[in-house]
């Protein structure tokens, strides 16, 4: 039988939570199927283990977690932990440290899901965005100069390197001409005169090794109208990790809320673990009261067996996603409905157990 080691990050906030939830479908999951099973370890690591420790993580954290296949993540934050360092100190770390240079957000209005959007068909949204996640506007390289002075000046530098620029594109051709569709590539060169000029000329370049598949390219304030306007023309996306980050909480914010977005931190040399997680943030407001959406983990555990070549038991969570939002019988409060997050878990557990 294949044993699958993933490391488990609850997290803080409501992380630990929706994470619970997410543990306990996979392990129905791997029980309807005796060819596989998950052995979960955990691990204490968040702004709760930095208040007590001033780390976010052990000092070998990342030794310890390259064994495994795996990372499952819930959220890291906490008031009183600056978000920089939560999200430095251990989130960047682990994507940076285990080269997962892929960042895949589904932007997909499910059945039964509430757009933000009027008058929006299921068909109308559905994106893959692919967002570098290791370099670009988030290298982490910069300068404070003359600081509390009359002359203080910040210097945050984007980096994109070739190899990290043409990899990331190369990616998206390889997952558009898979699925056949159109890949459109988002960037900003006439204001960002070297990255983005850089940017699109590899783009131009890659796209000679893929003349099968249909490109677009738009500035990316173009491109954030038209996620709102006319959505429908977005299907497979590359961008980069700033312009990423903020048109995935668009793509949220049109596909049915935060409490469902999901995100895949991919290494597809498969050399190190890759990591899954809810989009959403630790929550704090509604933390330890049960009622926190469990949604977006079950899309990202979805991720995670798509990964490992499960894809039908991903289609089974998501079309399960599918039929909670659809019947409306047992949502969190943040999704209009009256249900706990462990009542949504044991629903989602149900209903795979039905499928399988
Ligand atoms: P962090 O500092 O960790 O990012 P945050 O308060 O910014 O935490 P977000 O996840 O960004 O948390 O969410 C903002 C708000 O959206 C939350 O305060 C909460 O009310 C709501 N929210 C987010 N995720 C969920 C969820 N899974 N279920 C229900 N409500 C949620
Ligand atoms: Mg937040």
């Amino acid at each position: 039988m294949k044993t699958y080691k993933i490391a488990v990050i609850p997290g803080d906030g409501i992380g630990p939570e929706v994470i619970n939830e997410g543990v306990k479908v996979l392990n129905k999951i791997a029980e309807l199927d005796s060819s596989f099973k998950f052995d979960f370890t955990y691990f204490p690591w968040g702004c709760r283990f930095y208040t007590k420790h001033g780390k976010m993580m052990d000092d070998d954290g990342i030794d310890q977690l390259k064994e495994f296949d795996a990372i499952y993540l819930g959220a890291v934050g906490f008031p009183g932990v600056p978000d920089h360092i939560s999200l430095w100190d251990l989130l960047l770390v682990i994507r940076k440290s285990f080269d997962q240079y892929v960042n895949l957000r589904p932007v997909k209005l499910l059945r039964g899901a509430h757009s933000a959007l009027a008058n929006t068909k299921n068909d109308d949204i559905d994106m893959l965005f692919i967002r570098e996640n290791t370099e670009g506007e988030y290298s982490g390289a910069g300068d404070w100069l003359f600081k509390g002075q009359d002359n203080e000046v910040v210097l945050q530098n984007a980096v994109f390197s070739r190899k990290g620029t043409e990899r990331i594109i190369r990616y998206a051709f390889e997952v558009a001409r898979r699925e056949g569709k159109t890949l459109t590539s988002i960037s900003k060169a006439n204001a960002l005169n070297y990255s983005m000029v850089f940017w699109d000329e590899v783009f131009e370049e890659v796209s000679l090794d893929y003349p099968e598949v249909k490109t677009a390219s738009y500035l990316v304030d173009a491109a954030a109208m038209l996620m709102i306007t006319d959505p429908k023309r977005f299907e497979i996306v590359v961008t980069s990790n700033l312009f990423g980050d903020i048109l995935t909480d668009v793509g949220a914010a049109i596909a049915g809320g935060i409490g469902l977005a999901a995100g895949a931190n991919i290494n597809p040399k498969r050399k190190y673990p890759s990591m899954f997680e809810p989009v959403h943030g630790s929550a704090p407001d509604i933390a330890g009261k049960d009622l926190s959406n469990p949604l977006a983990t079950f899309w990202s555990a979805s991720q995670m067996l798509d990964f490992f070549g499960y894809e039908e038991y991903g289609e089974v969570i998501v079309s399960g996603i599918e039929e909670l939002l659809s019947t409306k019988e047992l949502l969190t409060p943040d999704m209009g409905g009256t249900a706990t997050t462990s009542e949504v878990g044991d629903k989602m557990v149900e209903i795979v157990t039905s499928q399988i």
